[in-house]
């Protein structure tokens, strides 16, 4: 290896604006989303600690709630959307549990060591780790992607899932369980979002690949496709605005789905009641048939 090799350590990553415009705040939406867990809990998730990135707000944040209220300790990871993880912090406290949380650029390998690293300070292991961070740009033409949005794309959806299981391998058990988000467009294909499927597609091969690279060891790589949920990523951006007005509306139920329709999904494939499943997909979409 010659000293000008690039590693992950040394990547490029391309820089985010210290304030900036996306990801959208969750409180800011009209009506607001339904993230509250829909049953009791049952300790499902009892002693185990679990990341779950993108917590603070859509489908993050219902995940790690209902993770709470399994008996997980939960922290998220989340861009710059400070009052948003505040109230799923809060949330989490209010099920009983801990919450900590880590702002930050997930697309840079150094904060995805850090991330890691502060959970294993609070909590010393690490058992789930759900990566579903993510951004998504709406785009006419090809060559509208620029260079900059292409990289980020990539970067914030599919390299930070390499950096964090990366950080996370030496501390993950037998038991350990990870879940990607990947979505219904890796499935469908979606003409105005070119790169973001893209990402999506490289996701679900991620996982398959890594459920059996990391089978053997017992630790269990599985992922969620959601159809459209409504969060901050579609109404803050992430759609045309005469798009966000139909929203769901595509789909054979007609509608869109909430993240607390979504978030069961994740604790079934972060528990043993899917002891016996890995490399799979669960498709919470509103009865849209991909098969895959
Ligand atoms: P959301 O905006 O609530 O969540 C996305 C989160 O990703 C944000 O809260 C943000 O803090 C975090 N994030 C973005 N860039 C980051 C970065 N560089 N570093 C750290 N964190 C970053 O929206 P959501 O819909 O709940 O999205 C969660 C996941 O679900 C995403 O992966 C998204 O692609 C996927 N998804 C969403 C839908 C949908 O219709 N909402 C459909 C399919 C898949
Ligand atoms: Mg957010």
């Amino acid at each position: 290896m010659t000293d000008d090799t690039q590693t992950i350590e040394k990547g490029h990553v391309e820089p985010i604006d210290e304030e900036p415009k996306l990801p959208g705040h969750e409180r800011k939406l009209d009506p607001l989303p339904d993230w509250e867990p829909r049953y009791p809990g049952s300790g499902r998730l009892k002693g185990r600690v679990a990341l779950v990135t993108g917590g603070d707000s859509g489908i993050g944040r219902a995940t790690a709630v209902l993770f709470a209220r399994e008996g997980a300790k939960v922290a998220i990871a989340y861009l710059s959307e400070t009052d948003d993880a505040h109230m799923t912090m809060d949330a989490i406290e209010q099920e009983g549990s801990e919450a900590e949380c880590f702002s930050g650029d997930l697309g840079d390998p150094e904060h995805c060591r850090k991330v890691v690293q502060g959970v294993i300070d609070k909590w010393g292991r690490l058992d789930v780790l759900v990566n579903n961070a993510g951004e998504q740009h709406p785009d006419k033409d090809i060559t509208d992607i620029t260079a900059e949005q292409l990289q980020r794309t990539f970067q914030t959806n599919i390299f930070s899932m390499f950096y964090l299981v990366q950080a996370a391998r030496p501390h993950l058990q037998k038991g350990a369980a990870i879940i990607n988000t990947t979505s219904v467009t890796m499935y469908q294909g979606s003409p105005g979002l070119l790169d973001y499927s893209a990402t999506k597609g490289a996701i679900t091969a991620f996982t398959r690949s890594l459920s059996e690279n990391l089978v053997k060891e017992g630790i269990r790589v599985n992922a969620v496709a959601p159809g459209p949920i409504w969060t901050p990523l579609n109404p803050c951006g992430g759609s045309p605005p005469e798009k966000v007005e139909h929203f769901g509306e595509d789909t054979p139920m007609g509608r869109p789905g909430q993240p607390n329709e979504v978030a069961p999904s994740f604790l079934f494939l972060a528990c043993e009641d899917s002891s016996y499943m890995s490399g799979q997909v669960l498709h919470p979409n509103g009865g849209t048939v991909v098969n895959g």
